[in-house]
């Protein structure tokens, strides 16, 4: 029997990402997830292998303030080294949240979760499929754009916008 609620009969998921930055997307992602379980903690990848253009503190700023202006400040921002699956035991969350766009998706989101399975057969991972308006939207092409001098405002909550104006 997988012990996917706490004591309290709670359950806490975790949705860990790169963040970098977040998108509409990922907003919308983590919306869905609140609206189902009980708590919901966005966990930002601090990999210090991985290079990303925004900071671990500049990724979770941007997240506590797009949350906060959305009506979500109920989902916790923190951030995490290392595996995942120790992260989640450490926090005792039994639920791991991810997003899926197109088809495209799937195969790597496939190999993670059956990698987590095995890692940590108690956790579960659970799947949101994002608004079709933001299911072209990564993080990736958002930095492109935005590099280039395109308005992302569209894509991005304002902190987000805000910053990737600054370190064009
Ligand atoms: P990672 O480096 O772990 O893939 P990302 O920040 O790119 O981190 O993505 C975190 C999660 O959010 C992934 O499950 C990804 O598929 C999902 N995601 C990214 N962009 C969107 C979007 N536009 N709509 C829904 N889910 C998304």
């Amino acid at each position: 029997m997988k012990k996917t609620r706490s004591k309290s009969g709670k359950i806490k998921a975790v949705y860990p990402g790169s963040f970098d930055p977040v998108t509409r997307g990922h907003i919308d992602v983590a919306r869905r997830a609140i609206f189902v379980f009980d708590e919901v903690v966005i966990a930002v990848i601090n990999n210090p292998s991985k290079k990303t253009r925004f900071s671990v503190g500049e990724r979770i700023s941007m997240l506590k303030k797009s949350l906060a202006a959305e009506g979500l400040g109920k989902i916790r921002v923190d951030s995490f080294e290392g595996l995942l699956a120790h992260y989640m035991k450490t926090i005792k969350a039994g639920i791991i949240v991810r997003g899926l766009r197109a088809v495209s998706d799937f195969e790597y989101e496939f190999q993670m979760a059956l990698m987590n399975r095995e890692l940590a057969p108690d956790i579960e991972t659970v799947f949101f499929m994002t608004d079709a308006k933001y299911a072209y939207l990564s993080s990736s092409i958002v930095k492109e754009v935005a590099s280039l001098g395109g308005d992302v405002s569209s894509a991005v909550p304002a902190a987000a916008a805000a910053l990737l104006r600054k370190q064009k």
